[in-house]
């Protein structure tokens, strides 16, 4: 017997990377989404700025159109895939207040307009699903908000940018420098044109904010996220990371603090940072994503996968769509963002971790007593002290400078960034340091 589905309208707003996948999906598995929901999922029009562009999938042109007001209007489910701030945020405040739900990628609009967009859905009992919007196809939303919702979030370690990703690890199994693996990075399509966003850590900083609002129940806004990108890691930085057992990646790290006059807090930050290499993140090679998740009662997890791509992060999409879907066969509002826990964000000088530090100092007597008690004045306590004189420092140095200074690599146990930063300056400013040559943040130790 055949079943009669009711009918679900669904508006596409963008046709391009993801839009036209998720276009091409909803057409190829009508059928077989219509029984997972219990409804029809009709796409009704896609939404874009030039009707006639060229496009990569084979659609057809009838559902393209210009007008997005009058397809959100129609609509009971809105996809946002146009990406950026307007007119995609206007579209989603219309969207709600005719209606519909909306499922979006689009990290950038969350991370800057995340609570206006969920108040208004909130007012009205319709729902955001959000999926796609950090680390592509990795379900990393869902599980935050549904299957670890009966659990408490200590901390979350996120390789949440392909680029950055496959850059760092270029430097690391083949030497090669920053600016070729970037190169070859934006050769092989996983750099923009302007990289600009995903070496400077903005990207991830965006994703840091919707991870973080969403594991503590707390609005995380995106200028409360410290941000360092990977533009100044040399090959230097990573041959010596490697020697002692690590290796660099930037991370996107939130994270529950209590700080040194027992306040409790969060923090969320991106910067490139030492991780063990026996440690699951060391492992995420390429442009693939990954989010470690530690959390009180489960103990740590791993999801791993693609972090882009248009098809990978249509299935995310699709999920959201599905899952909305659903919602609207069985009735009832839609689950509200919960910010109850109003934890206050945390700047970076109050955040604790370790460090690794790397000195030119000079070669002589007593040099390392004077630099351990630098450290100790600031109350920064050394877990290792190792003189070191790597190929790439040797090959930058003549003969004389070799004999006359040494390289210091010293590990730090758990200290403040304002500590760590106030011995860096004294640091730069004593007579036996030549040179602060690197210093580096140790996590997931
Ligand atoms: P894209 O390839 O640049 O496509 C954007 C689409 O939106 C195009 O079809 C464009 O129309 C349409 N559009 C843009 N501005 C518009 C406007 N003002 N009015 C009407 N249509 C407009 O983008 P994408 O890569 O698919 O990304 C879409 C979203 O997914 C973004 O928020 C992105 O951050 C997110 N995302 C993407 C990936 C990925 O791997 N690509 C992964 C995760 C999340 P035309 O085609 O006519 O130009």
């Amino acid at each position: 017997m055949k079943l009669e589905y009711r009918n679900l309208r669904v508006a596409l707003l963008g046709g391009g990377s993801v839009g036209a996948q998720v276009a091409r999906l909803l057409l190829e598995q009508g059928p077989e989404l219509a029984n997972r929901v219990g409804a029809t999922l009709e796409l009704v029009g896609i939404a874009v700025r030039d009707v006639n562009a060229e496009r990569t999938v084979d659609l057809p042109h009838e559902l393209f159109t210009t007008n997005a007001e009058e397809l959100i209007l129609g609509a009971d489910i809105v996809i946002e895939l146009m990406g950026g701030i307007e007119p995609a945020r206007s579209h989603i405040l219309l969207a709600i207040s005719s209606g519909a739900d909306v499922v979006t990628a689009n990290k950038a609009l969350l991370a800057q307009a995340g609570p206006e967009l969920f108040a208004a859905a909130n007012q009205v009992g319709a729902q955001i699903n959000y999926e796609a919007a950090v680390a592509g196809a990795i379900p990393i939303v869902r599980p935050l908000r549904e299957s670890l919702a009966g659990d408490q979030i200590k901390r979350i370690l996120g390789i949440v940018n392909g680029t950055t990703n496959f850059i760092l690890d270029r430097m690391d199994t083949e030497g090669s420098s920053l600016e070729d693996a970037l190169a070859e990075a934006t050769a092989l399509g996983y750099a923009e044109a302007d990289p600009t966003a995903d070496i400077g850590g903005y990207d991830a900083a965006q994703k840091a904010a919707i991870l973080a609002s969403l594991a503590f129940h707390t609005t995380v806004p995106l200028a409360s996220v410290y941000r360092e990108g990977i533009e100044s890691v040399t090959p230097a930085q990573i041959e010596s990371a490697r020697k002692a057992g690590y290796v660099v990646k930037l991370l996107a790290i939130c994270e529950r603090v209590t700080d040194e006059n027992g306040v409790d807090g969060v923090s969320a930050r991106v910067y490139p940072a030492m991780v063990p290499r026996s440690h699951p993140l060391a492992a995420v090679h390429g442009a693939n994503n990954a989010v470690f998740v530690e959390a009180e009662s489960a103990g740590s997890l791993m999801f791993y996968g693609a972090g882009a791509g248009g098809v990978e992060t249509a299935s995310a999409v699709l999920g959201d769509v599905v899952s909305i879907a659903r919602r609207h066969v069985a009735g009832g509002p839609g689950v509200a963002a919960s910010s109850y826990a109003g934890l206050p964000v945390f700047d970076i000088g109050r955040v604790t971790t370790r460090y690794a530090v790397t000195l030119e100092v000079t070669d002589e007597p007593g040099v390392l007593a004077t630099i351990a008690s630098v450290f100790s004045k600031r109350k920064v306590s050394l877990a290792l002290v190792e003189q070191s004189m790597t190929p790439a420092v040797m090959a930058t140095k003549s003969r004389a400078a070799r004999s006359a200074t040494a390289t210091l690599v010293i590990g730090t146990h758990d200290a403040t960034e304002a500590a760590l930063a106030a011995t860096v300056q004294d640091l730069a400013t004593n007579s036996v340091v030549s040179e602060v040559a690197s210093v580096l943040r140790v996590e997931g130790v």
